[in-house]
């Protein structure tokens, strides 16, 4: 049996839709646009055998329908969002064998389970199996989404949950963010000698037009200020941008993106 391997499709300005994909089949993660999956899958010559949605902002379900056409693969999303041509709306559950909170791709075979991380969006969920994390607009290599939906405290939730994932686990995320948020970074955590690595290798990537991801929960949870909110730098800096002391995660988290937004 051969594992299924992980592409990136490019989209709009800095979107990434990942096709998961043997010889002959594909499974595709967030296609906001169905034309350049459609172009990949047509000259890859893979049949469309499923899509995955994370949440429900255009530019990740954009493309479901044209996507599909005539065809009748299954559509897994969020089952309390409203996705265009769903049929398998999924929540996370604690029962892991539950049929409505995993995605089964038997062609691979492949089983991805639901986790429900909202903050972003109110139902934004992820897909977790095979050491693959595909997490959409939540957390993305050194930063996370803006919370348009969810407060604070759910989206500081959410990035726990995702980081007490495995380090190796491979982080896929929505976009190809990585440059701006480590020189947001950078500012947040000066004192951090992996991120200052970082930095080099991926302005290096993007040099060469690159994608920068996947990244690791290893490499997340040592530089993505997001994740670090308990270390004194962080604290210390965000304390010194709110313009008072601040304790806990989630002032430090909401202190941090509110800079990120402005900065
Ligand atoms: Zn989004
Ligand atoms: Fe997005």
């Amino acid at each position: 049996m051969t594992l299924p391997h992980i592409v990136p499709v490019r989209a709009f300005r800095d979107n990434y839709i990942w096709v998961i994909r043997d010889r002959f089949y594909a499974a595709v993660v967030d296609p906001g646009d169905a034309a350049p999956v459609l172009d990949y899958l047509r000259s890859e010559k893979l049949k469309l055998i499923a899509i995955l949605n994370t949440h429900h902002h255009n530019d990740h379900v954009g493309g479901n329908a044209a996507l599909l056409g005539k065809s009748a693969a299954p559509v897994f999303g969020p089952a309390t969002e409203s996705i265009p041509a769903l049929t398998h709306p999924l929540k996370e559950s604690q029962e892991k064998k539950k049929d409505d909170s995993n995605a089964y791709l038997p062609e691979f075979p492949l089983r991805l389970s639901v986790l429900d991380i909202p903050g972003h969006t109110a139902g934004h969920i992820a897909y977790y199996g095979a050491n693959l994390l595909f997490c959409g607009d939540t957390l993305f290599a050194c930063g996370c989404g803006r919370l348009f939906e969810g407060t604070a405290q759910q989206m500081v939730h959410s990035l726990e949950k995702l980081s007490s994932l495995p380090d190796k686990t491979q982080v896929y995320c929505g976009h190809e963010y990585t440059l701006n948020n480590i020189r947001f970074a950078r500012v947040v955590e000066p004192g951090n000698g992996a991120l200052a690595e970082l930095e080099k290798t991926v302005e290096n990537l993007r040099k060469h037009g690159i994608a920068t991801l996947p990244s690791t929960i290893a490499v997340e949870k040592s530089t993505n200020p997001f994740l670090r909110c308990s270390q004194p730098e962080i604290i210390e800096s965000a304390s010194r941008y709110a313009g008072k002391p601040l304790t806990g995660p989630v002032e430090v988290f909401t202190a941090i993106r509110d800079w990120k937004n402005n900065f």
